[in-house]
Parts: C-alpha cells; sequence; structure tokens
C-alpha cells in the first residue's frame, strides 16, 4: 500500500508498463508509439512498452527495431512463432517490470487516453481496473451475436463469472501481475483467469473505435475455438450434463422396452417398428458421439496440460542498450 500512497502524491512519475502482442502489425505499431508518446509526459509517467512480436511474417520485428533506437522506453520479447494472443500477453506480462501493468492492442482499438482515468481509480486503491466496452458497434454484427451468447452462456455454467465486455485491456496492480504469472497452467484463457484472480476491481467504460490500420487477426474459426477454450477451461459443466440426458434417455429406453413387452404379451408379435428401431438406434448414435467428443476435448485438455511444456519461448529479447540496467534475458517462461 505503502508505494501507492507515494505515488498519489504525485512526486514521483508512476512507473507504468504497456504490454502490447503484436502479429503482423507493420502499418499499426508506429501509430501506437506517436499515440503514446502524445499522451504520456515524462514528468508523471515513467513508461515502458513492451511488445511481444507473436511471429510476425511481416516487417513488423524491423519497424519495431528501428522505433527502439528512437525510443529506449520500447522494450522487444520476440517469440519463436505464432503462439497465439493469449500466449504473447503470458510473455509480455512476464518481461513487464511496471508499477501497474496495461495490455493494450497495438491497433489503438483500445484507447490509450483511457489509461488517464484508469490510474486514477487504481490510485483510489483498486488493483485492478477494467475497461468496459459500452457499444460494439464497429464490430460485425456476427460477433457481436456470438459475443453475447458466449457471455450469456459461460455465465450459467462457469463457476467464475466474466465481466461481459470486457477484453483484455485493463490496468493491473504489480501484485495482480505477479500472482497471475504465478499460476501454473499452461493453456491460458486470459480472461477466464483474470476473473478467476478476483481483487478489488473497478470499471471505466469507453466505445470501442475501429483499427487504425490493417486487418483483424481474428476470423470467425479462431473465435469458435476460443469460446470452446473459454468454456471447458473454467466449467465442468459439459462434461457433467452428459450423465443427466444418458439417465433420461435410459429411463425412456426401459418404459419403452416394458411397453413393448406388454404389447407383444397382448397383441403378439409385431412386424412394423422398423421406424422407431432406426430412429432410437440413431439417436443414442449421435447422443453417444456427441459425449464422447465432449469427453475428449477435455482429456485433450488435460493431456496436454500433463506434458507442462512452457506457454511461449523467446527467440530474444531487445532492451534499449543505451540507458538503464539491463533485464536477464533468460525469462521464465511459466
Ligand atoms: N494478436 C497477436 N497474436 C495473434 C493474433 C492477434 O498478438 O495470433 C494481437 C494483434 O496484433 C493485436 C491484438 O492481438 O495487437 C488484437 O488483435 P485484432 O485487432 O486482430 O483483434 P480484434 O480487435 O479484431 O478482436
Ligand atoms: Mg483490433
Amino acid at each position: 500500500m505503502n508505494a501507492i500512497r507515494n505515488h498519489a502524491t504525485g512526486r514521483e512519475p508512476l512507473h507504468l508498463s504497456f504490454v502490447v502482442p503484436v502479429f503482423d502489425e507493420e502499418e499499426t505499431v508506429g501509430h501506437f508509439v506517436r499515440r503514446v508518446n502524445e499522451l504520456f509526459d515524462p514528468a508523471h509517467y515513467r513508461l515502458d512498452m513492451v511488445f511481444v512480436n507473436d511471429g510476425s511474417r511481416d516487417s513488423t520485428l524491423d519497424r519495431l527495431l528501428e522505433l527502439q533506437r528512437q525510443d529506449g522506453r520500447i522494450r522487444i520479447v520476440d517469440l519463436s512463432r505464432n503462439f497465439g494472443k493469449e500466449a504473447a500477453l503470458s510473455a509480455g506480462l512476464s518481461a513487464a517490470l511496471g508499477q501497474v501493468v496495461v495490455p493494450i492492442d497495438v491497433d489503438l482499438q483500445d484507447p490509450p487516453e483511457l489509461v488517464h482515468e484508469m490510474v486514477r481509480k487504481w490510485r483510489e486503491g483498486h488493483e485492478v481496473v477494467l475497461a468496459r466496452r459500452v457499444d460494439r458497434r464497429q464490430d460485425s454484427l456476427a460477433k457481436r451475436a456470438t459475443a453475447l451468447i458466449f457471455y450469456r452462456l459461460h455465465s450459467r455454467i462457469a463457476d467464475v463469472a466474466i465481466p461481459e465486455n470486457v477484453g483484455d485491456f485493463r490496468l493491473m496492480d504489480r501484485r495482480v501481475v505477479d500472482a497471475l504469472s504465478a499460476l501454473p497452467e499452461s493453456r491460458r484463457f486470459m480472461k477466464g483467469l483474470f476473473a478467476w484472480m478476483g481483487f478489488r476491481t473497478a470499471i471505466v467504460d469507453y466505445a470501442r473505435p475501429e483499427r487504425v490500420a490493417g486487418q483483424t487477426k481474428f476470423n470467425g474459426w479462431k473465435l469458435w475455438n476460443f469460446a470452446l477454450e473459454g468454456t471447458t477451461s473454467f466449467s465442468t459443466a459439459p462434461l457433467r450434463v452428459w450423465t443427466y440426458i444418458g439417465g433420461l434417455v435410459a429411463l425412456l429406453a426401459i418404459f419403452y422396452g416394458l411397453f413393448t413387452i406388454a404389447r407383444v404379451l397382448i397383441q403378439g408379435v409385431d412386424v412394423p417398428g422398423y421406424a422407431s428401431i432406426i430412429v432410437s438406434i440413431s439417436l443414442l448414435g449421435g447422443l453417444q458421439l456427441m459425449g464422447i467428443g465432449i469427453l475428449g476435448e477435455y482429456l485433450g485438455r488435460t493431456y496436454l496440460e500433463s506434458k507442462r511444456r512452457p506457454v511461449f519461448i523467446v527467440r530474444h529479447l531487445y532492451e534499449d542498450t543505451r540507458g538503464e540496467a539491463q533485464q536477464e534475458p533468460a525469462m521464465a517462461a511459466q
């Protein structure tokens, strides 16, 4: 708490880290750095911008190195391939050094000016400040609809509720970042982990603008897998529901069996019935396959988790060589 109070007096600049995952963002990184420089006065903020190059195939890394030559506060974690945004965020968070840390999209869809308001909330004593989108007009209708269904369904069946319309954009106190880095799992659904950790939380609202340049990296299939990941990593309900469905179907089958026996006894053997057999066999077959699929989903997750592979692999950590003390290049990769 003392550290927070000291900053509140405004005497010392606040050490603020941005964690910025980038994947094929050569067009946007320049915009981002320029905007941040306009917004954050060095008298009030000691900045640290951690870019995580998530296996970009374009000249993103060269652009970043060029920017770093002009601005020593830029640090670049270069991953060995594309590990996905979740892993890239983990990499960036473990490299961030700030007293407060803000994961942010490079395309300026998470408006950096909002951070001023987040810092105000943090100074009031909140350890996490969430940025909530009040309108998603910039997203396609399909994306909005599926997001809504996902949040509703997820909040019904999962053990921790994910706040609706809240992305990865948020401000976290140092102790929250440390707690997150200490979580042992290697398959990371960040929104869920953030929610699971708790801490004193405040919310600020914003309208999500359009991308400054470039294209979105999330298509429908990627989002579907993301939703699947989110559901299965935070809930066992899809696994349990099969016990009930199976029980119900079995009960119905017993009644139907009794009914058939009674009918044979009363009316004799009945040749028709072909249709009902086909229907019940295919229905049960379908249900069983779904059940097995869901079991497989969880089993696969357990399997991958049991390998204890690192979340990401760092090829190189580029630090400014002119300025302050060097960071250890060997990063703990979970
Ligand atoms: N991103 C990443 N790895 C990926 C996909 C995306 O690091 O595999 C980054 C991307 O560069 C951007 C952020 O994640 O900084 C958000 O991506 P995007 O803007 O494409 O997503 P959207 O805003 O459309 O949901
Ligand atoms: Mg975006």
